[in-house]
């Protein structure tokens, strides 16, 4: 099956392909055959991508999309607020069927944003029925996902059988695939640390590891030599440079989260001072009840801090950030991350006739300054339009919305909790 971008405005942040303007991409059997000014292909189905910029799906590699439910509940809050509320007091109720519906209500709101591949960074429950629900549900929404199952704040750690489980469970590198989420050396020791990795080696699965406020982990683990260039560390604004350049040296990826980041005093995100040191960074949502679900708005954030800091970046390092940089530390920088021929067909087609854009002169300039997700009309997943003229395809969304609306309401009953804007959340050390 063979399917026609025409017109469009293409941005492939791939160097050999270029920009196109205007510039048709073909797409056959899911993934892209060709880049150029004009293509003939009498047999394939058109989109007309007149007044689009198409660029690459966006990457988000870090998201804990079980807390759906409460998106924007927590705009106001400090981390230790975060920690209670999400962790003390909602998650001890969180039923199978509350992961299903938070984290399919939240993989689809990602791909509605353009997001064609995400990293859930699953830490909410420890039993087999909630890791099944959340698998159940990236499955259920058409996008790449990987999951990441991961312990901490009060989950239990998983044994190793219940990761070699998993793997079972998703064993190849099919729509939905895994990783796994460590602890690091912030929250448990250097034993466990090597014998996780070795674990995850022996199952082929990459890592992902949070280092929030604490100077000295990385060089910890470098010391030890644990670190990897399948591992992904998470926020990392407590790490010294000669640490990034550790990071940098082992091939590790960092991932950014400039939103919750600023908002929850972890300190300024470290994108200037990672790429002095030689990483590429990535941005990621992290959290929506405190920040917003699309990359849109973390290109922003992390652009405004760092071009007040010191006038750094342009535009089209976020968007690689997001992309290109971001499905590397994926390992899938091979499949996705640009429109190059050769990768899957992951192609989202943003609105240039919009008013908040138009008009466009630097297709990128304006997506990373003025870009949301109002402008995401057309996504296609491995040649699969999953989103069209705006609206998701094949999705009941009146039913998942009643769904998470009672999934919601049931929590909150059940937390004592109020959802009526009053809920402040006590850190018991306050
Ligand atoms: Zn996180």
């Amino acid at each position: 099956m063979k399917t026609l971008l025409t017109g469009g405005t293409v941005v492939s942040m791939d160097p050999a392909v270029g920009d196109l303007a205007p510039g048709d991409v073909l797409v056959e059997d899911g993934v892209i055959v060709e880049v150029a000014a004009r293509i003939d292909a009498p047999d394939a189905e058109v989109i007309d991508a007149t007044d689009r910029i198409v660029v690459p799906g966006f990457v988000d590699n870090h998201r804990h999309t079980w807390q759906t439910a409460f998106r924007g509940a927590g705009a106001d809050w400090t981390f230790a607020e975060w920690a209670v509320a999400m962790h003390g007091t909602v998650k001890p109720h969180y039923r199978p069927e509350d992961v299903y519906a938070g984290t399919l209500l939240g993989r689809l709101e990602a791909l509605h944003s353009g997001v064609t591949t995400m990293l859930d960074w699953y830490h909410v429950a420890g039993t087999h029925e909630h890791e099944d629900a959340a698998v159940a549900a990236l499955r259920d929404a058409p996008g790449h996902s990987i999951f990441c199952l991961g312990a901490g704040w009060g989950t239990p750690d998983p044994v190793d059988s219940d990761v070699r489980r998993v793997r079972d469970v998703l064993p190849g590198d099919g729509p939905v695939t895994m990783a796994l989420g460590l602890r690091g050396p912030e929250a448990t020791d250097l034993d466990t640390v090597a014998r996780e990795l070795k674990l995850a080696a022996e199952l082929g699965l990459r890592t992902s590891l949070h280092v929030d406020l604490t100077t000295g982990a990385v060089a910890e683990l470098h010391a030890h030599g644990l670190l990897r260039d399948t591992t992904t560390f998470v926020h990392g604004n407590g790490l010294g440079d000669e640490e990034l350049r550790m990071l940098a040296d082992a091939g590790s990826s960092l991932s950014i989260s400039p939103d919750v980041e600023l908002k929850m005093g972890f300190g300024r995100p470290m994108t200037g001072r990672a790429l002095a040191a030689g990483l590429r960074p990535t941005l990621s949502v992290d959290d929506v009840p405190s920040a917003a679900g699309d990359m849109f708005s973390t290109m922003r954030t992390a652009f405004a801090v760092q071009r007040g800091l010191d006038g750094g970046l342009r535009s089209r390092d976020l968007l690689s950030f997001v992309t290109l940089d971001a499905a590397a530390s994926c390992g899938l920088d091979a499949r996705t991350g640009s429109i190059t021929p050769g990768k899957d067909a992951d192609i989202v087609l943003l609105r240039a006739d919009d008013l908040t854009v138009f008009p466009v002169t630097d297709p990128v300039a304006s997506i990373v300054s003025a870009g949301h997700p109002g402008l995401v009309d057309t996504v296609l997943v491995s040649g699969r339009v999953v989103k069209r003229d705006g609206v998701l395809v094949d999705v009941d969304l009146a039913a998942l919305r009643t769904r998470l609306l009672a999934s919601r309401e049931r929590i909150a009953a059940a937390a004592g909790i109020p959802l009526d804007g009053t809920w402040r959340p006590r850190p018991s050390s306050e």
